[in-house]
């Protein structure tokens, strides 16, 4: 017997049909072959240049590789009950993923049923909407008003089949935030209708004082779901680790749809240390970035370039030009960028921020190109 090819025409249904993958980004050793460079300096992906924290590499080096063969925590026991230490909220307001983008599916299948909606924006996260989409729920995005969340907007997309709102504070790619003012004021008017998804995987990158802190919320909302993630400030986004805190009773509910052991015993461990000299790196983290925006906002001046984006660790950048050919010319140079066609950006790019000697290279790179 022979197998025969599996009729997919019936078998994959319309919402999955119409779906353009996702394509990663090659291997450094591979880009560095096609586009003939010696070294990739990514500056695509908001990672964190100065590495995981003292605490966070002592603790992946004091692993017994021999662990390897036992499963993790299925529930981050450990790793809760340090959030809960440090935010004073109970353990089981917890939940612990195999990144932030594993809760966005958690969520969305906790709560969506055949028929059901999401609201969020158009040039955002894009992951939301990814996952809403091939779930076969619709994502209604709402347009960015002044490259930021719309709350009227978002209020008036909300009908009696929307379950989850996503807002991320501060936005991906455009660097915009609401201040505590304003998120209490849309919380106040959704009035527990819908499940509010605060995205703070920048949170630790804001310092302005009005910035609001998800988690201090959560009591006095208790529709209100907040996610972190160690990938970014803590710069472990290799070990795919992030957890969301919210009312204990919700995130029981939200606990049903995840999968048990998708967050490996190296992340867990990793993520513990991390919290220990959290304050830290924080802090030195900081510095690098404040650094990096003062020194490209003055060299894009310079350029004649637009520019956004005041918080978190990237800037986006207009330009005059594709910002794919943008993208193949600092690919080049060993500069990588994110494009953002993909974000409904067309001809800008966005990248992060990083110590000088590599934003002093980007900048080097980025001249010509912006020279024609
Ligand atoms: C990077 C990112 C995440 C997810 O990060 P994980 O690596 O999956 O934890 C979530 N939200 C936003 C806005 C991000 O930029």
């Amino acid at each position: 017997m022979s197998g025969r090819f599996p009729p997919l025409e019936t078998l994959v249904p319309p919402h999955i049909r119409d779906i353009e993958p996702y394509i990663p980004s090659k291997p450094d050793d591979v880009l560095a072959k096609m586009f003939g460079c010696q070294m990739i300096y990514r500056l695509n992906n908001n990672e964190n240049a100065l590495g995981p924290s003292p605490q966070a590499l002592a603790a992946l080096r004091s692993l017994d590789p021999r662990q390897a063969a036992v499963y993790p925590s299925g529930d981050a026991y450990h790793l809760r009950h340090k959030l809960a230490e440090r935010y004073g909220h109970p353990s089981d307001a917890f939940l612990v993923g195999n990144g932030a983008n594993e809760l966005i599916a958690f969520v969305i299948k906790a709560f969506c049923h055949e028929g059901d909606n999401i609201v969020t924006a158009d040039r955002t996260f894009t992951v939301y909407e990814w996952v809403a989409g091939f779930s076969g729920f619709e994502a209604r995005l709402v347009p960015l008003a002044d490259y930021g969340f719309d709350d009227e907007a978002m209020l008036a997309a909300v009908d009696d089949r929307t379950k989850i709102i996503f807002v991320c504070n501060p936005n991906n790619p455009t660097g915009t935030y609401w201040d505590e003012r304003r998120l209490r004021r849309f919380l106040d008017r959704v009035a527990g209708r819908q499940i509010v998804v605060l995205d703070e995987a920048y949170g630790e990158f804001v310092s302005a004082g009005d910035f609001p802190d998800g988690m201090s919320l959560i009591n006095e909302y208790p529709n209100l779901v907040v996610f972190r993630t160690f990938s970014k400030m803590f710069a472990l986004a290799a070990l795919r680790i992030g957890y969301l805190a919210g009312d204990e009773r919700v995130v029981e509910v939200i606990r049903r749809t995840c999968v048990v052991y998708s967050v490996n015993s190296i992340a867990q461990a990793a993520a513990i240390g991390a919290l220990a000299d959290a304050d830290d790196q924080i802090a030195r983290t900081r510095r690098m970035v404040n650094e990096a925006r003062a020194f490209l906002r003055g060299e894009l001046a310079r350029l004649g370039l637009v520019h956004f984006g005041d918080q978190a660790n990237y800037m986006v950048v207009r330009l005059p030009v594709s910002d794919t050919l943008a993208y193949r010319k600092l690919m080049r140079q060993g500069i990588m960028v994110r494009t953002m066609t993909g974000f409904r950006f067309p001809n800008h790019i966005r990248v992060t921020l990083g110590p000088i000697p590599v934003m002093e290279k980007f900048i080097a790179a980025l001249e010509p190109v912006v020279a024609g």
